[in-house]
């Protein structure tokens, strides 16, 4: 097991427990409509300039070059820092900024507008990123269907024994997923091609032409792994045809009918195996002895199997009578509910799916299946077999003989994707603070909000520098040069929306940090991508690589690529890494929301990255680190000492704010006044 806490069925209920959190979040994620709602009216930027890094450019040697920072209307932020603030050397407004220029990453934010839906969408929403993150982590299978990342700080709720609570949230959310009583398949899932492949008894010597040799299987599953197809359960089955929640690239569905020994014997040995689930309909007659027919599965081997993630089962009637339509309603309602009683009763769980005998039904027995207490059931019919997502609906799931297996897997495919949620952002929710414990390391994390730089003239206390901006949190941010007392010379390039002007870094530094995270911002996103001094240390390769980018510097390191935590090779030859320091950090969390932290013990910078990971980061970067590291909010640092002064600190703006102002009547502190 790759993780401690991979279990795929504890991960299953944990992460449904998750999507139950994630339907209270929801309204955090809409930052469309709140972004729609901004207040802030634009002109009043001429009254509260930015103007602190005017007076002192960074360094003689370098040809700063002015930036256009943009406000969410694609409107200029300030386009006056010359305006209210006189003086020889303040940089003259570009005559290149229009009031009108168009903004680039518009498309970002009318993506965004899609999720404002309703908790399903959500919840689909929230397990496409789920896809991405098992994808790499190999859990693909079986899926957390909700936010790895998110699951794994649940482990400690499992630890402590509260699957059964948990294992009650599946059935709350798929209760809640047909709350509205119909049927029929999401129009979205309709156009996967998921293939459901039936099996029957599995046994050495062949009896009749649908009979499997364990053989015969074995080379089906490994034509199944070699050709990348990822099994999928019967629950992510259902919530698909339900809610379009997405699923694998290559879905497939493993079914097995009828209950013969050798569904114990052989298949569940090579579930576990391959790590494939798969989905057993049981009639409870046999199982009880009282229908004799070739051979059994008991209830003991069923207990052991339902004990396993790889296993679901369906109720496939009491007596297997070839044709439900055919019976009265009393009897047919036995035969429905009977059967669930016995499973469930039996085995411990809940049983939520039934299978046709011979696949015959018609509305009456539909309706009676869904009056049961069924959500969704599987058919099959000789003459015309269809793909999951062409069934006519959820209680008649078309399935595929598994002669057909070879012939049907090449076609199988998840269906359109959903818009990109792992690249959206929301700079649009409240800021606010949490302390964390991961691992007995304290983190202050500050969440929320708009991300921007603040570049001084020289250096400061963060919450000094902050409190004469609009901004209400603020992290150390780059390295800066330690050669000049009070300089606020970085190392590398820098560009911040307070002066829009952009610093090309030094010749030698530049070489010294390539390709470390350089962290660009516009108005809309924020990537991190390795610096490469011949792109990125002038403003047009900045703007090639970034469109829009009002921010940029290079941090130390990344602590979480895009859903990962780092290995001790990434950091090469960054100094200290692997030593406990004191560490800042900021990135963006896997709701899309800036977040800015310190860690208030000392940490090493993997297990840092890994605590991140964890708290819910997809993409984080380490800033200066040691003496340097603060972190403040509403006006206070958040630190118990000293830290040493700094020119740089990565900001957040409160909501429905486009622009960093700072107030010029305020006068700011001077370090050692
Ligand atoms: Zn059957």
């Amino acid at each position: 097991m790759p993780y401690p806490y991979s279990d795929p069925i504890i991960l299953r209920f944990i992460t449904l427990g998750v999507a139950t959190l994630s339907i209270m979040l929801l309204p955090g994620i809409d930052g469309a409509a709140a972004t729609s709602k901004r207040g802030d009216d634009p002109h009043s930027s001429f009254k509260l300039v930015m103007s602190i890094a005017e007076s002192l450019p960074q360094s003689k040697s370098t040809d700063p070059v002015k930036n256009t920072p943009l406000d969410n209307d694609g409107k200029v932020c300030a386009t006056s820092w010359n305006h209210s603030v006189s003086g020889d050397n303040n940089p003259t407004a570009d005559p290149r900024v229009s009031p009108h220029l168009p903004l680039p990453g518009s498309a970002t934010r009318s993506e965004s507008r899609d999720f404002s839906l309703n908790w399903l969408t959500g919840l689909a929403t929230f397990s496409q990123m789920s896809s991405t993150l098992a994808n790499q982590t190999k859990l693909s299978h079986l899926t957390c269907p909700v936010g790895y990342s998110l699951c794994l700080a649940f482990q400690p709720l499992l630890q402590n024994g509260l699957t059964t609570i948990v294992d009650d949230v599946t059935t709350l959310l798929l209760s809640q997923a047909f709350a509205d009583s119909t049927s029929n398949l999401n129009p979205r899932a309709t156009a996967a091609r998921v293939p459901v492949i039936m099996y029957h008894d599995i046994l050495p010597q062949k009896e009749v032409f649908f009979d499997v040799t364990p053989d015969e299987l074995e080379r089906h599953f490994q034509l199944i792994q070699d050709q990348g197809l990822t099994p999928i359960t019967l629950d992510q089955l259902i919530a698909h045809l339900k809610t379009a929640i997405p699923l694998p690239e290559k879905p497939v569905l493993l079914t097995f009918d009828d209950g013969y020994s050798g569904h114990y014997q052989y298949v569940f040995p090579l579930l576990k195996k391959y790590q494939f689930p798969a989905v057993f309909s049981i009639f409870t007659d046999k199982v009880d002895g009282k229908i004799i027919g070739r051979s059994t599965v008991t209830w003991n081997q069923l207990k052991d199997m339902v004990a396993s993630p790889f296993v679901t089962i369906a109720s496939h009637s009491v007596s297997h009578f070839s044709n439900l339509t055919q019976l009265s309603d009393q009897r047919l309602r036995v035969e429905l509910t009977e059967s669930k009683r016995l499973l469930e009763g039996n085995l411990g769980i809940p049983i939520r799916y039934f299978t046709y005998p011979e696949g015959h039904y018609d509305q009456r027995v539909a309706n009676a299946v869904r009056a049961a207490g069924y959500y969704a059931a599987l058919t099959m019919s000789d003459t015309d077999e269809k793909f999951a997502g062409q069934s006519e609906s959820l209680l008649a799931i078309a399935r595929f003989g598994q002669s057909r297996l070879e012939e049907v897997i090449k076609d199988a495919w998840g269906g359109p994707p959903l818009p990109k949620w792992f690249s959206s952002f929301d700079f649009n929710s409240p800021v606010q603070k949490n302390t964390i414990t991961f691992e007995q390391i304290p983190l202050i994390l500050l969440t929320g909000g708009r991300p921007v730089t603040i570049h001084g003239d020289t250096r400061y206390q963060v919450a000094d520098l902050l409190n004469i901006t609009n901004a209400v949190a603020g992290v150390d941010g780059g390295f800066f040069s330690l050669e000049f007392l009070d300089s606020n010379v970085m190392i590398g390039p820098v560009l911040s929306q307070n002066h829009g002007t952009f610093f090309p870094g030094g010749n030698k530094d530049v070489e010294r940090i390539a390709g470390r995270p350089l962290v660009l911002i516009n108005p809309d996103a924020v990537t991190f991508v390795p610096f490469k001094p011949q792109r990125h240390n002038t403003l047009e390769g900045l703007r090639e690589s970034f469109p829009g980018v009002t921010d940029a510097f290079v941090a130390a390191a990344w602590l979480v690529k895009q859903g990962q935590s780092q290995d001790r090779k990434s950091f090469g030859n960054l100094f200290d890494f692997d030593a406990a320091r004191h560490r800042a950090f900021w990135g963006i969390n896997q709701l899309g929301q800036p977040v800015v932290g310190v860690s208030t013990e000392p940490v090493d910078s993997i297990t840092l990255g890994e605590i991140l990971l964890k708290a819910g980061l997809r993409d984080a970067v380490m800033l200066d680190s040691g003496a340097s590291t603060s972190l403040a909010f509403q006006g206070e640092s958040m630190v118990g000492y000293t830290p040493r002064p700094v020119p740089h600190v990565v900001a957040l703006l409160p909501p429905q704010t486009p622009c960093l102002r700072v107030d010029p009547k305020l006068t700011m502190p001077r370090k050692g006044e």
